[in-house]
Order: C-alpha cells, then sequence, then structure tokens
C-alpha cells in the first residue's frame, strides 16, 4: 500500500481535519498521480455535511484533481512518467453497458464509482478524493491535460468545466441563441465562459449586484437582479432559448420558467438538499421543458480540456492552501469566492 495524506471529514459536523491513509499499489492498468492542486466544488460541501443523504466517513473530498503522473503499471500506454493528468468525478464504470460504451460512464447502468465518497467495484473499498497528495486511478479515467494552461486555473475544469460544456453542448447553445446563467458561481461563471465562446449570446442571473462588472468580464451581456422576479418578467419574460441553473441551495425554479420562450429549457445543474416545486402551467403554456444533467463522461470531459486549451479557457481561482479549507467551505456558503477555491496541494 502506498501512504498518503490528505484533509478528510470524521462527521457531518465536525471541521476538516488532517487526515493519514493509504492507495492500493499499482495494477498493471493504473497510473499514480501526485496531486498539485484540487478544486473545492459545492457538491464538496453538500457530500460533507450530508446533505445528499448516505455520506460515509471518514471522507477524503476533493474531483477536480490536477497532478502529474510518477509512476505507471506495466500495461499503461496512455501516459508516461513526469506526464500531466487530471481526475473528475468518476474513477470507475463497468465499461459493458450501453451509456458506458456510448461513453456516458456518468450514466454506467450497473452504477459508476464516485472519485470520493463511493466504493470501488470490489463492493469494499472506500474512494477518497484529491484533497490529498495522490491518487492512484485507472488510465481511461484519468484526463490528458493541455500543458498551455495555467495548472492551478485547470483544477475545476474537469468538475465545474464538464458540467457546464456538457449540457451547453447537448442542447446546441451556439449563434443566435440567448442563454441564461443562474448563480454565478463557480459552475456558472464556467457556464459563462463556454456559452459565450459557443457565440451565444448570454446574461447572468445573480443576487450579486456586485458581480456585474465580472459578469461582463466573463462574457455576459447583461446581468439580471434575482431577487426582484416583478422586473424579470417584465423585461424578459418569454426571451430565453436556454436557461442553465447552477444554483446550490433551495430557491423557486418558477421565477425563471416564464422567462423561456416557447420550446425552450432550462436544465438543472445545481442540486440543492431540498428538492424544488414546478407549477405544471408553466411548462404546458409555451411547451417548455425542464432537464437536468449530471458531469459528462471520460470522452466529453477529455474533448472538453483539449477545447480548453485551444481556446486559452481556464477557471477564475483563488489558490489556498488546505489549511484553509473550513474557511473556504464557510466562504463559498455566503458566495464569496470569485470564482473557484483551489487547494494547493504541494504545500502538504
Ligand atoms: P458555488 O460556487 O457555491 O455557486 C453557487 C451559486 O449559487 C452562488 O454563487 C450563488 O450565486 C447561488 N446561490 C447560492 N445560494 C443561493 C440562494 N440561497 N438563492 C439563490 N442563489 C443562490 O457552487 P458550485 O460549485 O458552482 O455548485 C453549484 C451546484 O451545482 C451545487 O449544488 C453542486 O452540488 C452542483 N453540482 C452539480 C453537478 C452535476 O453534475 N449536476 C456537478 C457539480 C456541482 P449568486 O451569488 O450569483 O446569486
Ligand atoms: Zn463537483
Ligand atoms: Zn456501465
Amino acid at each position: 500500500m502506498i501512504k498518503t495524506s490528505g484533509y478528510a471529514a470524521l462527521s457531518a459536523t465536525a471541521p476538516l481535519a488532517p487526515f493519514e491513509f493509504t492507495r492500493r499499489e499499482l495494477r498493471p492498468n493504473d497510473v499514480l498521480i501526485e496531486i498539485d492542486y484540487c478544486g473545492v466544488c459545492h457538491s464538496d460541501i453538500h457530500q460533507v455535511k450530508n446533505e445528499w443523504g448516505g455520506s460515509v466517513y471518514p471522507m477524503v473530498p476533493g474531483h477536480e484533481i490536477v497532478g502529474h503522473i510518477t509512476k505507471i503499471g506495466n500495461l499503461v500506454t496512455k501516459f508516461k512518467v513526469g506526464d500531466l493528468a487530471g481526475v473528475g468525478c468518476l474513477v470507475d464504470s463497468c465499461r459493458t453497458c450501453v451509456s458506458c460504451k456510448e461513453g456516458f460512464e456518468q450514466f454506467c447502468e450497473n452504477g459508476s464509482v464516485g472519485t470520493y465518497n463511493s466504493t470501488e467495484k470490489d463492493g469494499i473499498t472506500r474512494t477518497f478524493g484529491g484533497y490529498s497528495k495522490c491518487i492512484v486511478v485507472k488510465d481511461e479515467f484519468a484526463l490528458r491535460v493541455p500543458n498551455n494552461l495555467e495548472l492551478s486555473h485547470v483544477a475545476p475544469l474537469l468538475c465545474a468545466g464538464i458540467t457546464t460544456y456538457s449540457p451547453l453542448r447537448h442542447w446546441n447553445v451556439g449563434p443566435g441563441k440567448k442563454v441564461g446563467v443562474v448563480g454565478l458561481g463557480g459552475l456558472g461563471h464556467m457556464a459563462v465562459k463556454f456559452a459565450h465562446s459557443f457565440g451565444a449570446n448570454v446574461s447572468v442571473f445573480s443576487r450579486s449586484a456586485s458581480k456585474k462588472e465580472d459578469a461582463l468580464r466573463l462574457g455576459a451581456s447583461e446581468i439580471i437582479l434575482s431577487n426582484d422576479q416583478e422586473a424579470m418578467i417584465a423585461t424578459h419574460a418569454g426571451s430565453f432559448d436556454f436557461i442553465i441553473d447552477t444554483v446550490s441551495a433551495p430557491h423557486d425554479l418558477n421565477h425563471y420558467l416564464p422567462l423561456l420562450k416557447r420550446d425552450g429549457v432550462m436544465v438543472l445543474v445545481g442540486l440543492p438538499e431540498v428538492p424544488p416545486t414546478v407549477e405544471a402551467g408553466n411548462l404546458i403554456f409555451g411547451r417548455r421543458s425542464l432537464a437536468g444533467s449530471l458531469i459528462g463522461g471520460i470522452p466529453e470531459t477529455q474533448e472538453m480540456l483539449d477545447y480548453c486549451g485551444t481556446h486559452n479557457i481556464v477557471c477564475d481561482v483563488e489558490i489556498i492552501p488546505p489549511t484553509q479549507i473550513n474557511e473556504a467551505f464557510t466562504r463559498m456558503l455566503k458566495s464569496d469566492v470569485k470564482y473557484r477555491f483551489v487547494l494547493d496541494m504541494k504545500s502538504i
């Protein structure tokens, strides 16, 4: 076994604390990644606090991982020692079901294995995430990272990036489309960057007027204050082709559905603890759709990273030592981050 250390939650209420644990010895198809940076996703907070249920402790969160390959199994051809590599939300899946074969491992019909707070295919071994010094992962679930981008700014692409890129691609967001992004946080700011890069006209819905300058800099053409529902309806009813909702806390979807055009689509990626209520009339009148989207499969995650390499797209980050992780959680809950915390794991 490979000894390592990181930060773990020991319960739903305790602060994260230093934690020693082991990684498996490399199998023939495994790579060992020395982790340089790990992004802090709001899903880490939901899971640490057991807001989705089913959390198991100790839990080492982190699924926005980038680092360097320091060892490879003898059957690995995709990477060599010294290469950059990334790991997102998935570390295994059955590879044989229809979804896996089509490259949608996140929807594996036999259950995919999450990077942390999950159980390996052996049914016993718990997975531990990227708030740690190293990770051992199957080469198929490690992503190639473009080497022209600032590595610390790449880490959040592995979740915030793919989770917004995938639905924007699936629903063909591009020139001539009016797109709304609800919530300007980690996912939201990447949704703005991608939708703008794909040629759409982007509006940001935010509670914070102070985010206006940033929204425009990131590629939006306007910011709409989401706490003034009457003004939203008066000025924007029936005008959006597509809305992506990245909000992490309970909020009223019925404030946004009337803003969609006929046949418009609202996609939920934010997953608050409390399920939303939908007024059917908001969908029926206008044949509107309400949909959801979950991260992205391995092929699309690679496509997204390559797209970012070609178009020079990275995340806006605040780099912090892992010792500040609890403070980072507290600040994220106040929407006080521009726009993703990234842990510098080299400083452990
Ligand atoms: P984040 O950085 O904390 O951003 C969330 C944003 O939501 C905030 O910046 C804020 O935007 C808005 N918000 C927060 N509380 C709100 C409230 N009470 N009412 C209205 N708006 C509020 O979080 P994140 O990392 O982007 O994650 C967002 C959500 O996506 C989380 O629920 C996370 O678990 C989920 N997620 C889902 C997937 C997936 O595959 N579907 C993948 C990753 C994450 P403003 O300040 O601009 O209003
Ligand atoms: Zn995430
Ligand atoms: Zn499968």
